[in-house]
């Protein structure tokens, strides 16, 4: 059974799903394998029957703890600050810093099927008051606390330390205040300078109410807050929160002890890692979750976290590799399995579960299972010749017009390709017309090739194949007369115009130049000294 199926087959009643995340800086890729986790949780919940409600929060109280995303100017002001209060350091009109990162990952969310029933913000919770009754519980029981910290993780909490971080009425920080002497309606906050290393505070010193937003649990205590404030009863967390001991044991705990209520269901998912090298920024390429997004579509992207367990680390490294083709030709294995297809290798577990839940919610994965799907590979290379009409020639490997579900799909890869090429692409990829010269590798070519080559180069100046179709059936034609397999004719052109020994349809590759130099080249590939020199002029 597949994972979120066996998960939603345990559970009885109607179902919460919760998830939040802190908007501290740009959102790498690998962080939309929780809502694409929580997405599919849901689903599988839906199908079952029972009635689920999926929340997505921004822990955006959080403080500013990250300089090197600060300008220059504003880091003595804004490190410590709640991200919520620190402005939009990219300047396109987000409300806060916190806006522009959480708003920039959740808008990947609705491309990729996941539609929350709710997104809550903590920054609008807190004002409200409704966090108010967990603040107090958690002053009044704040020996507990402490208690919890020191059992399950080994943290000691000096005598006197309380479970909230005020925000300082003076310098707004919440990173530098240190909360003590509850007295049932007040706190005593001290805006420390040296309270943290990463901030500085402003040294104010007063009583102040923790309720109505001036101040907000530890995030340990805000997480199991938000399980009794919204009901959760399905919580998903990465393996790095899930350690013995870590922060989800804590969360645990105090939602037992200080929150009377049991935790939600856990399920720990591990971590997408992107190669060993860091990804650069520069250029486009990058392994932004919004980056992403744009270079894929929902397919795709979706398989990408949902082919292994969640308890599977994903390995995915976009840049130099074929990582991303080979997401597509597995998608198209998949397809071709539910579509009683032939195909190659093996296939995951559970394939036509996993083939529905990578659709989004609405698609009808039987029909999309049978569409036609031109290879991610084969695209990339017709991309790359000019004069080339890929829908025509798509249609025509197909042997039929294609449905507006497959010219759909044929547009979003041929996207795709093209923005692979652009930034991803390894160097073998990219197809390279040699103009200036024979290519070197060309020395390969054995006496049968260049003999084709020669009668090819005969018969092309004959009988001025035009198009793509035309020069490919004179590639066969000729490579009949001569006696010569397919591969070899194909690959002998290959050599002679790109110095590699593949490349795309080579009837469309010659159609696409010059017919002069298409035949200069031929003659000189075949070893035809007395036309060399007019590679010189084509
Ligand atoms: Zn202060």
């Amino acid at each position: 059974m597949y994972w979120a199926d066996e998960l939603a087959a345990s559970v009885e009643g109607p179902q919460v799903v919760n998830d939040s995340k802190t908007p501290s800086g740009t959102v790498h890729v690998g962080s939309l394998r929780g809502p694409v986790i929580l997405d599919v949780i849901t689903r599988a919940l839906r199908d079952r029957g029972l009635p689920t409600t999926l929340l997505y929060g921004v822990d955006d109280m959080d403080p500013m703890d990250a300089q090197a995303l600060l300008t220059p100017d504003s880091i003595e002001h804004e490190m410590g600050r709640p991200l919520a209060h620190v402005p939009d350091q990219a300047g396109d009109c987000h409300a806060s810093y916190a806006r522009h990162h959480a708003q920039t990952f959740i808008d990947v969310f609705a491309g990729l099927g996941i539609h929350p029933d709710r997104y809550y913000w903590m920054s609008d919770i807190y004002p409200t008051g409704e966090v108010d009754p967990f603040l107090r519980t958690a002053l009044d029981r704040a020996q507990v606390v402490r208690d919890v910290y020191r059992r399950v993780s080994k943290v000691e909490r000096p005598e006197g330390w309380l479970p909230v971080q005020a925000v300082c009425p003076v310098c707004g920080k919440v990173g530098t205040t240190i909360a003590l002497d509850w007295d049932g309606e007040t706190v005593r906050v001290e805006c420390r300078p040296d309270y943290v290393t990463w901030a500085r505070g402003c040294g104010f010193v007063g009583r102040i109410s923790p309720f109505g937003g001036n101040a907000k649990l530890y995030w340990n205590l805000e997480w199991a807050a938000q399980w009794s404030l919204f009901g959760v009863t399905i919580e998903p967390c990465g393996k790095d929160l899930a350690t013995a001991g870590g922060s989800r044991d804590r969360a645990d705990a105090i939602a037992r002890e200080i929150f009377d209520r049991e935790p939600p269901r856990n399920l720990a998912y591990e971590f997408l890692n992107i190669g060993g090298r860091k990804m650069s920024t520069s250029k486009g390429r990058g392994a932004s979750a919004q980056r992403m997004a744009e270079v894929l579509p929902p397919e795709p992207l979706r398989l990408l976290f949902l082919r292994p367990r969640p308890n599977q680390a994903i390995e995915f490294d976009p840049e130099g590799t074929d990582a991303i083709p080979r997401l597509f030709d597995e998608l198209d294995k998949l397809a071709a399995a539910v579509a009683g297809r032939p195909y190659r290798g093996e296939l995951p577990p559970d394939p036509e579960r996993l083939f529905g839940y990578v659709q989004l919610a609405d698609a009808p994965a039987a029909e999309v299972a049978t569409a036609y799907r031109p290879a991610f590979g084969h695209l990339a290379l017709l991309a790359q010749i000019p004069g080339v009409e890929i829908a025509v020639r798509v249609a025509e490997e197909k042997g039929s017009p294609l449905t507006p579900r497959e010219e759909r799909t044929l547009a979003e890869r041929l996207a795709a390709a093209r923005a692979w090429l652009d930034a991803y692409a390894p160097e073998s990829a990219v197809v390279r017309v040699r103009r200036d010269a024979i290519p070197a590798e060309a020395v390969a070519l054995g006496e049968d090739q260049r003999v084709f080559l020669g009668g090819l180069a005969l018969a092309a100046g004959k009988e001025d194949p035009r198009g793509g179709d035309a020069w490919q059936t004179l590639l066969f034609r000729v490579a009949g007369d001569a006696a010569l397999p397919a591969g070899r004719a194909f690959g002998a052109v290959y050599l002679a115009f790109l110095g590699r020994p593949n490349g795309p349809r080579a009837g469309w590759l010659l159609a696409s130049l010059e017919s002069s130099f298409v035949i200069a080249r031929l003659r000189a590939a075949a070893g035809w000294h007395d036309h060399a020199d007019e590679e010189a002029g084509a």
